[in-house]
């Protein structure tokens, strides 16, 4: 449902996405992991084009992009079509709770605002925050502004949700709380991208485990196979550091 063909990027001289080709099935968890600096974030941007790939092919579910001739209207398919969670959870600090979930549906989807307004309340119910609707970002801790990220991304109904380190910024005894929440929703069935240093998270939830290193796709496979059994130099040697 979301395939991926050629992802090419580069930085001036540097090229950090090297021809990345990856697929995506509905309703699955696939977990990118790998080095610091080795693509996996501007991969995730690339998908949701706040990146522009230089070059290479996006699908998602029927809509396609060729990355060398999209135009305005392509851009705004795709990001139609997918959400991501940030992060620094990049909340509008001025805007409580309910209006930051209210936000892209009111401005980019259009839902009339009594609508929007019940959506958001039902999703952060979901993430177990109906009872901060009126908080603003400054009176919810880190675990609960990242939740209120990741109902934003849920309204929006998207073909996928692309998570990008989202408990990174995270004091460790709130990176509990938010993992909880994504495995909820991971249990729901929403096709999900997560670029995560939790491994923990990865061996339990990923349906698929994908290892990236200096811009290439080393290795994916089940998490059984990438944990228990990895092919590649690269991937035996970063999962010895990290574990
Ligand atoms: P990862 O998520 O695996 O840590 P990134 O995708 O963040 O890797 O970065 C890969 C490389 O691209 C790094 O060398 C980083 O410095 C570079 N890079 C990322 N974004 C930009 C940017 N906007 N401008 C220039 N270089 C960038």
């Amino acid at each position: 449902m979301i395939k991926l063909t050629g992802i090419s990027k580069s930085f001036g001289k540097q090229q950090v996405l090297k021809g990345i080709d990856l697929q995506v099935n509905k309703g699955e968890v696939v977990v990118i992991l790998g080095p610091s600096g080795s693509g996996k974030t501007t991969l995730l941007r690339c998908i949701n084009y706040l990146e522009r790939p230089n070059e290479g092919h996006i699908a998602i579910g029927d809509f396609n992009v060729d990355c060398k001739h999209a135009h305005k209207r392509d851009i705004y398919e795709l990001r139609q079509r997918s959400a991501m969670v940030f992060q620094h959870y990049n909340l509008f600090r001025h805007k409580t709770a309910l209006e930051n979930v209210m936000e892209g549906l009111v401005i980019v989807q259009k839902l009339p605002k009594e609508e929007a307004r019940r959506r958001s309340i039902e999703v952060l119910e979901k993430v177990g925050l109906g009872g901060k609707l009126d908080a603003y970002p400054s009176q919810l801790s880190g675990g609960q502004q990242q939740r209120v990220g990741i109902a934003r991304a849920l309204a929006l109904n998207p073909e996928v949700i692309l998570f990008d380190e989202p408990t990174s910024a995270l004091d460790p005894e709130l990176v509990g709380e938010v993992l909880a929440v994504i495995r909820k929703i991971a249990a729901e069935g929403i096709t999900m991208i997560v670029v995560t240093h939790e491994m923990g998270f990865a061996r339990d939830v990923a349906s698929h485990v994908v290892f990236m290193d200096e811009g290439v796709i080393v290795e994916e496979g089940t998490p059984k196979e990438i944990f228990r059994m990895p092919k590649e130099e690269r991937t035996k040697q970063f999962l010895k550091r990290i574990m």
